[in-house]
């Protein structure tokens, strides 16, 4: 009956898209590349940029500053020289390198100066409050007070007017505290960016290790448990599939792992996968020169 079992679970499992999804990932590939871009153009460069996607045979760059952008085009024959001798790798002919981060939807457009323009417009219109004269002369009497350097005074004394006049302009067009930590943000918002980031990666690891421990666990179950947003879930479910399957390529707790990973793909809780159910159905997984590494 087990037999039974394991052999309508393989032949659901052969015919499935998890099996595509798994085997022919590119997805998977493009990851490790992703993670050995270090070993490809060395530690500085890599600090620097990233590879942010691949458009068939050619390989999308992101890099932080033009020096950078200009140093690895120059190398370009070599990384593609580095790469060719990867399986994944051989396939690209061509590598592209744009300067900054990607606006949504447009990997290969490089960014224009308009987006920049659009902030600063926003800004000049934003903060137009400034100090009354009473303001000046209580800045002016707590800096003469409080900083008895003379030669830092002034600087000082300029900072806090400026800090001063952009905190009147925020608190005029409706800005209002962060929920975490205070500081002013737009009337639409209610975190800053960093708490908002803080509380995502927190959310994420939550959810996570929720999922580590129950892998099976469904959308629903875990917003239950967590209350986090679909992407979140969707984020940390990516982690551990990424992080069962490399724990199976450097052949650490390899039938412990097969299983979770089976249980988080086909949302069978891990009691009802045996060792052996998992090792019949994960086979094969693809072998790539950066997964030995
Ligand atoms: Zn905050």
């Amino acid at each position: 009956m087990a037999d039974d079992t394991m052999n309508s679970l393989s032949d659901w499992f052969n015919a499935s898209q998890i099996k595509r999804s798994l085997f022919q990932n590119e997805e998977f590939r493009l990851y490790q590349l992703k993670k050995s871009w270090e070993m490809i153009v060395g530690p500085v460069l890599a600090r620097e940029s990233y590879v942010a996607s691949a458009k068939g045979t050619t390989l999308i760059v992101r890099v932080t500053n033009a020096p950078f952008l200009h140093a690895l085009t120059t190398m370009k024959g070599d990384i593609l020289k580095r790469l060719k001798e990867t399986e994944y790798g051989k396939r690209f002919t061509d590598v592209r390198f744009y300067a900054g981060s990607p606006k949504k939807k447009s990997d290969d457009v490089p960014l224009s100066l308009s987006a920049i323009d659009t902030q600063l417009e926003k800004y000049r219109r934003l903060y137009t409050e400034k100090l009354t004269e009473e303001e000046i002369d209580y800045l002016s009497c707590w800096t003469e007070s409080h900083i008895p350097d003379d030669r830092l005074r002034p600087l000082i004394q300029k900072l806090m007017k400026i800090s001063w006049e952009y905190r009147k302009s925020e608190l005029k067009a409706g800005w209002h505290p962060c929920e975490d930590c205070g500081t002013l943000v737009p009337p639409e918002e209610t975190l800053c960016d960093m708490c908002r980031s803080r509380r995502e990666k927190k959310k994420l690891a939550e959810t996570a290790r929720l999922l580590l421990d129950a892998p099976h666990l469904q959308y629903a179950d875990v917003k239950n448990l967590t209350g986090c947003d679909y992407s979140v879930y969707e984020r940390a479910r990516e982690v551990l599939m990424n992080r069962f399957r490399e724990d199976i390529f450097r052949k650490a707790d390899v039938p412990l792992n097969k299983r979770r990973l089976l249980s988080l793909l086909i949302h069978k809780p891990m009691k009802e996968i045996t060792f052996r159910d998992a090792a019949d159905v994960l086979t094969k997984l693809p072998q790539t020169k950066f997964s030995q590494e």
